[in-house]
C-alpha cells in the first residue's frame, strides 16, 4: 500500500493545482491550491497515508453523509418523505430545480436535500452540528476536530444561495425549525476541519457493513448500503456518471476539495486538493481515486 499510494502521488502531480480554488466561500478561496493529500484506511487494520494526509481542511459537503447516516441510525426511513434519492443532473445549489420539485429535494446530498437533513437531525438532537462533530470525533478517534469559525461565518456571511433555498424549503413547509437555525448548523457542519487521514477513519463504518469504530452497530448492514447507493449516484452532484465511470466507487465531494469513496469490505480513502473542476469536484482527487481503483481492481463493479 505505501509504494502504491507513492505511485499514485507521482502520476497525478502534473494535476495538482489544476482547476479553481472555491470562492464564493471567501475563507475556502484563500487555501493553497498546490496541495494533495491521500489516506486509506482498511476495514480492519491500519491506516496509509501519503502527501498532506494529516493536514486539516474543510470538510464541506463531505459532512452530509455523516448528518444522512445519524438522521438514519436515529429514524430509519422517515427521512425519505422529505427528500428524494434520485441524482439532480443539476449544480449542488440549483434553486431552478427545487422551485420545479415542489419543495422536495431531488436528494439528500445537493444543499437542498442537506439541508432537511439537517433541520431532520436538529429535531432528532436538539443539536445537529455538534451531533455530526461527535461522530466524526468518535469515529476518527480524535477529541480536537472542530469546526472553523471563520470559514462558517464565511459561508453564513455569502450565504444568499443557500438562505433562498432555505426559505423555498419552508414555504413548501419542509423544514421543522427556524430557518436562521437549520442554515447555523447546516454552515457549521460544513465548517468541520478534518484531515484525509481523520476522514479515511471516520468514514470507515461505510466500508464494514455499519460497524463503528468501537465495534457496535451504528448502522444496519442494509442502512449502510443505502447510504453507499446514494453516494453512487449523488455524492459528486452532476459529475457522478463521470465519477462511477472513472472511480466506480461510492463517493462524496466537498468545494473544500477533499473526497471520501468507500470500498465496501474493503476499505475507505480520503483525497484531498483544493482545486476543482467545473462541477464542485476536486480535479486531482478524482484522477487519484481512478488511479487507485484502476490499479488495484477494487471497485463496486
Ligand atoms: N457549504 C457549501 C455550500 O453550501 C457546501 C457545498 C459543497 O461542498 N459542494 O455551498
Amino acid at each position: 500500500m505505501p509504494q502504491l499510494l507513492a505511485d499514485i502521488t507521482a502520476a497525478v502531480a502534473p494535476l495538482v493545482g489544476q482547476g479553481r480554488v472555491a470562492d464564493y466561500i471567501p475563507s475556502l478561496g484563500r487555501v493553497p491550491a498546490a496541495r494533495f493529500g491521500m489516506a486509506v484506511a482498511m476495514a480492519d487494520g491500519p491506516v496509509y497515508g501519503t502527501g498532506d494526509w494529516q493536514q486539516a481542511f474543510s470538510i464541506q459537503s463531505i459532512s452530509k453523509v455523516f448528518s444522512l447516516a445519524l438522521v438514519m441510525s436515529h429514524d430509519y426511513d422517515s427521512i425519505w418523505k422529505r427528500v428524494s434519492r434520485e441524482p439532480s443532473g443539476t449544480p449542488f445549489n440549483s434553486l431552478v430545480q427545487l422551485e420545479a420539485d415542489r419543495g422536495i429535494p431531488r436528494n439528500p446530498f445537493i444543499n437542498a436535500g442537506a439541508l432537511v437533513v439537517t433541520d431532520r437531525l436538529l429535531t432528532l438532537t436538539g443539536d445537529a452540528a455538534s451531533s455530526v462533530a461527535g461522530l466524526l470525533r468518535t469515529e476518527a478517534g480524535n477529541p480536537s476536530l472542530g469546526i472553523d469559525a471563520t470559514v462558517a461565518a464565511s459561508e453564513a456571511e455569502h450565504g444568499h444561495r443557500n438562505s433562498s433555498m432555505a426559505h423555498l424549503l419552508a414555504s413548501y413547509g419542509n423544514l421543522e425549525n427556524p430557518v436562521e437555525k437549520v442554515l447555523e448548523h447546516y454552515f457549521n457542519q460544513c465548517a468541520l476541519e478534518m484531515s484525509c487521514e481523520d476522514l479515511a477513519l471516520a468514514s470507515r463504518f461505510l466500508a464494514r457493513n455499519g460497524v463503528g469504530s468501537n465495534g457496535t452497530v451504528f448502522l444496519t448492514p442494509a442502512q449502510s448500503k443505502r447510504v453507499n447507493a446514494v453516494m453512487l449516484t449523488c455524492g459528486t452532484y452532476d459529475a457522478a456518471g463521470e465519477f462511477a465511470y472513472r472511480v466506480g466507487l461510492p463517493g462524496k465531494s466537498g468545494v473544500g476539495g477533499g473526497i471520501i469513496a468507500i470500498v465496501p469490505g474493503k476499505c475507505s480513502i480520503a483525497v484531498w486538493s483544493p482545486a476543482l473542476g467545473p462541477n464542485g469536484n476536486s480535479v486531482a482527487g478524482v484522477a487519484a481515486l481512478d488511479e487507485f481503483t484502476t490499479r488495484t481492481g477494487w471497485s463496486v463493479f
